[in-house]
């Protein structure tokens, strides 16, 4: 197809192809959102159409439960482990399916880009291991190809035709095994049906559907591509379907798994939310008197989908911040569509560790920092980039990525004094996660003042051994990092300012993000976000016009805002 697009003298076929290309591409460019279904859906509008990946957002398709639990023809109530026993058994009987056989199912078209062909020859295999099981193929398409290769099982293998969703629902309750051998899938919506029914998975990793289906739901077989095709290898399929036959307790674990992935991100209610976010957001860049703030994420070894919203989530709640983000595409994939012009904004966040951005991006960021823009570094975000010199002077200091005495001194303090300390070693490192207590470097820079000097940070990281080329303005915090939690012995800096020309450079090491916005305990400790909030509106304006809130931490006692919430202006969108 890309060969086709390509062809400088194309037939008729590749005349057609290339104007409804040039057409597709044209609607997307004059859109100010696109929206697609998945991660891999944005690559390829990224690197084909050359869309603005900051335009596109991916918001998955959500279905409406009719999961066991929401059985069909029973109430929506959820049903005891033995009532949905006895109802498979009842529907089991319905479908003249004996209760020893054990279910196969295939749900989708009938054909050989959804992997139905390799589908049939590993069951042939399968039957030699498990011979009571039978394979449903629920769809329409091209019978004829595939009920010849099947012919010398036929009396094993079911083709229903088209069904319609009440009967289709009826074969996912009553399936063993859920199979999505797809070579390629936008999206997997058969996947999500399988997940909200509670039905184990074997699927291939491939395109939008290894997104959907994650190790919690199944097993997953890999593709192999060829010069001018993919192929699965049958001998995996059939290995992991038998697996799955052979072992009901692994199985029923995977169905828990899709069932709970599901209900998280696949829900109509998701999906409806997500939808009302983003029609939402289209509103929000114009908001009179707010910062406008771009957080740029995407690639990360932290988990950026949980940090980003939190960031997000405290930057917007406090009524200061008009926040965009931008997401990169993916770790080793095409990067030269990931285009930003930072002086659209008066304040960018860096949640980012990754791969290079293309040499207009670096070029829009350097210039927004030597125009005087606002720059937040967050955690990890130092240890970005090790080759990208002026990056590092923005930041000051970071570490990992094999930093050492080549990158620049560790940066620490020492008798509240800074040490720039030339030592050979390798930069960047942290004990246990633990509580400590933050110190107070100058008391009277706007983003301290008022602050506690001293204030219990809740369980972190505290970076330690940090080195880079950057010249420290001030440091606003430190902490003791105690050799007892496997620390450096230094009093390392974890909050502070950067000289860097004219750029304002507000850099946090802390705030190691958890696994879910519930459980993210350094970015829920109001210490942490009281300081991004004034390190966020300082970097952005100079000035730090917010009260000092009462649910500041002490010395001695922490304290969390687990929802990210506090509004210091109330929010006006005139
Ligand atoms: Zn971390």
């Amino acid at each position: 197809m890309r060969n086709i697009l390509k062809e400088t003298q194309p037939d008729d076929f590749g005349i057609k192809l290339q104007k409804s290309f040039e057409e597709e591409k044209s609607y997307y460019l004059r859109g100010d959102r696109v929206i697609c279904l998945s991660e891999n859906m944005r690559e390829i509008l990224c690197r084909e159409y050359g869309i603005d990946s900051t335009k596109i957002s991916v918001i998955p398709n959500g279905i409406v439960d009719q999961g066991f639990w929401g059985i069909a023809g029973h109430s929506s109530t959820k049903l005891t482990n033995h009532e949905r026993n006895d109802a498979v058994i009842r529907m089991r009987k319905k479908w003249k399916i004996t209760p020893k056989e054990k279910i196969i199912l295939f749900a989708g078209r009938v054909d050989e880009v959804k992997g139905v062909g390799y589908l049939i020859r590993a069951f042939h295999k399968v039957l030699e291991s498990v011979p009571r099981c039978r394979l449903i193929i629920a769809g329409s398409g091209d019978f004829d190809t595939f009920m010849r290769e099947a012919k010398d099982i036929c009396t094993k293998i079911t083709f229903t035709g088209l069904l319609d969703k009440i009967a289709l629902n009826e074969l996912y309750q009553i399936a063993d095994v859920g199979v999505v051998p797809s070579l390629y899938e936008p999206f997997g919506l058969v996947a999500v049906e399988m997940m909200m029914h509670g039905l184990p998975i074997v699927a291939t990793a491939t395109s939008g559907l290894n997104e959907v289906v994650d190790e919690a739901c199944g097993l997953k077989i890999p593709i192999t591509a060829l010069s001018d095709s993919v192929e699965i290898d049958i001998s995996d399929l059939t290995q992991k379907i038998v697996y799955l036959l052979q072992n009901p307790a692994v199985a029923k674990q995977f169905g828990h798994g899709g069932r709970k992935r599901y209900l998280h991100y696949y829900t109509a209610n998701v999906f409806q939310n997500n939808m009302l976010q983003l029609y939402k957001s289209l509103f929000q860049p114009v908001v009179y008197g707010r910062i406008r703030t771009l957080i740029v994420t995407g690639q990360h070894h932290h988990q950026w989908k949980v940090s980003h919203v939190a960031l997000k989530q405290i930057l917007e709640n406090s009524g200061l911040f008009a926040v965009e983000v931008a997401i990169s595409p993916k770790e080793g994939s095409n990067m030269s569509n990931f285009k930003r012009d930072f002086a659209a904004y008066q304040l960018v966040v860096l949640d980012y560790c990754g791969d290079r951005w293309p040499e207009e991006t670096e070029k829009s960021f350097l210039d927004f920092a030597d125009n005087g823009g606002g720059v937040v570094v967050y955690h990890a975000a130092n240890n970005a980039f090790r080759d990208w010199k002026a990056y590092n002077q923005i930041t000051g200091f970071g570490g990992w990525e094999g930093r050492d005495e080549t990158d620049g001194p560790y940066i620490y303090m020492k008798n509240d004094q800074l040490i720039y300390d030339k030592s050979p070693g390798s930069g960047g490192s942290h004990g246990a996660r633990h509580e400590f207590v933050l110190h107070c470097g100058n008391p009277e820079h706007p983003i301290t003042k008022g602050l506690p000097a001293a204030w219990l940070h809740a369980q972190d990281e505290l970076y330690d051994r940090l080195r880079g080329p950057g010249i420290v303005d001030e440091v606003l915090f430190w902490a003791y990092s105690d050799p007892e939690t496997r620390g450096s012995g230094r009093d390392e800096i974890a909050m502070l300012t950067v000289n860097y020309g004219k750029a304002r450079i507000y850099h946090t090491t802390l705030g190691h993000v958890g696994s879910t916005l519930t459980d993210n305990t350094a970015m829920q400790c109001t210490g942490f976000q009281v300081t991004l909030l004034r390190g966020a509106e300082w970097a952005a304006t100079g000035q730090v016009t917010q009260p000092v809130p009462d649910d500041f931490p002490t010395a001695t006692t922490g304290s969390l805002r687990k929802d990210y919430k506090y509004e210091i202006r109330p929010l006006r969108s005139e």
